[in-house]
């Protein structure tokens, strides 16, 4: 089930047909009311029989002659089978027809109840227990939680036993008779429509909320998406800057000892590769060093693009020692790459410059005072020669840079 579907039935939806929910959707909303109908009708019987037992002290006054009859009936009759039903009600385990049954015996108990003590009085007062019978009939359009089906009896056997006892009643007469045969129909089809349209409106917040819910987990898919492209490069598919500092800041939280080994690497006389091969070449050349960066770095540091042909590597708890030669790998396997740049002064291949700097990475600032001196270092590289590595123990201070031996011989024409 998609938005669309879901628009297209909540467009269709008419709250006085009778709605079901689109396919398989309707079996799962009718699971999921299942106990939300058996909480309604547990608090729904609960409340009625309560009420149905302290209105006892009214039979007093309606009609002292009937008041042990109305004992007998209700206490020895109603309450216990309504107690049941609540004890019914009371097991989260049972169908949900069971449910709809024991709501509709307990209200159907109170009617055929209150129609036996009207038949059998002969005061007028006691007209209020046909009264107490239509009350019987709106409680069930929501407070039993019942099904349209199930309220429809209710409300049929409530209108028959009450024009039964109207007809049998010695206070009766054609009059009273067709007055709440009118009345208790038209109590009963307004109860009826309007648990109708409850129960389809039901349907049409279950079809609502679902939409909705779809619609956000959408939203957060997409997200997830956008985030995920933001921090790539989508040129050479590594990490871009925002990438990169984000998977800094994950590593950095999980550090051990807070040591932080960074690089900054910048490709050689790049300007004049695309110069020479072109910008299509050039990028080709991007990609290649990229790959060949993270291919050779592993799950040992970090690699990101940082912009143009500048790219960063950041391995956490690395010291120096460990760095360099991981750097030197860097600048061999590059170089190894063996793309063919002819003016490249510092070798006939695509080559590669290297600053690092390598100390405590305690917060952003420190991390920052490492990159900085990573890029001094890398500036260093360059004007002493490029193709070479200089590291930068303390910040700012390059130590000798480390030349590397041009071994490689172009393998690649462009
Ligand atoms: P140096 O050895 O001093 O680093 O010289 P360089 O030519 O590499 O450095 P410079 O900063 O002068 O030029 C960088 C070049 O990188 C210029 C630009 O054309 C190229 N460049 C930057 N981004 C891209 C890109 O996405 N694709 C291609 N093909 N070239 C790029
Ligand atoms: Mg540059
Ligand atoms: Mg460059």
């Amino acid at each position: 089930m998609n938005v669309e579907d879901l628009n297209a039935w909540l467009a269709r939806y008419q709250s006085f047909g009778l709605v079901r929910l689109p396919g398989a959707l309707e079996a799962t909303f009718a699971r999921e009311e299942r106990e939300p109908q058996r909480r309604i009708g547990l608090v729904g019987v609960s409340l009625g029989t309560l009420y149905f037992l302290l209105l006892m002290v009214l039979d007093w006054d309606i009609d002292r002659d009937l008041f042990w009859t109305s004992f007998v009936l209700r206490l020895g009759i109603a309450i216990p089978i309504n107690c049941s039903m609540i004890w019914i009600l009371l097991d989260p385990e049972r169908r949900a027809a069971t449910y709809q049954a024991a709501a509709s015996i307990a209200a159907g108990m109170a009617c055929v109840t209150f129609s036996i003590l009207f038949a059998q009085s002969y005061k007028l007062a006691a007209l209020t227990y046909l009264s107490a019978n239509i009350i019987v009939m709106g409680f069930t359009i929501n407070l039993l939680g019942l099904s349209t089906l199930a309220s429809a009896i209710v409300c049929g056997v409530s209108l028959s036993s009450m024009l039964t006892a109207v007809t049998l009643s010695p206070i009766s007469n054609g009059a009273v008779v067709t007055t709440y045969a009118l009345v208790g129909a038209m109590v009963a089809f307004t109860s009826i429509l309007a648990n109708h349209c409850l129960q389809n409106e039901r349907r049409r917040n279950y079809a609502t909320m679902l939409r909705e819910e779809i619609h956000l987990e959408q939203i957060a898919r997409q997200q997830a998406m956008m985030e995920k492209l933001a921090a790539i490069d989508p040129l050479t598919q590594i990490a871009n800057r925002r990438g990169f500092d984000a998977q800094l800041d994950d590593a950095l939280a999980h550090s051990i000892h807070g040591n932080l080994s960074v690089a900054m690497i910048d490709i050689d006389y790049f300007k004049r590769f695309n110069d020479t091969y072109g910008h299509p070449k050039g990028d080709e050349v991007l990609c290649s060093v990229a790959l060949c960066l993270s291919q050779a770095c592993g799950s040992l540091a970090l690699v990101g693009r940082m912009g143009g042909e500048e790219f960063a590597i950041a391995a956490v708890d690395m010291r120096m020692e460990a760095f360099h030669p991981l750097a030197e790998r860097l600048c061999r396997a590059v170089e190894a790459l063996g793309i063919t740049h002819r003016n490249n002064d510092a070798a006939p291949v695509v080559t590669v410059s290297m600053g690092l700097a390598s100390g405590s990475a305690v917060d952003r600032r420190a991390c920052r005072a490492l990159f900085q001196a990573a890029d001094e270092a890398l500036y260093e590289a360059k004007t002493s020669g490029r193709n070479r590595i200089v590291a930068s123990t303390d910040h700012g201070q390059a130590t000798p840079e480390v030349r590397l031996p041009a071994v490689i011989q172009p393998s690649l024409e462009h």
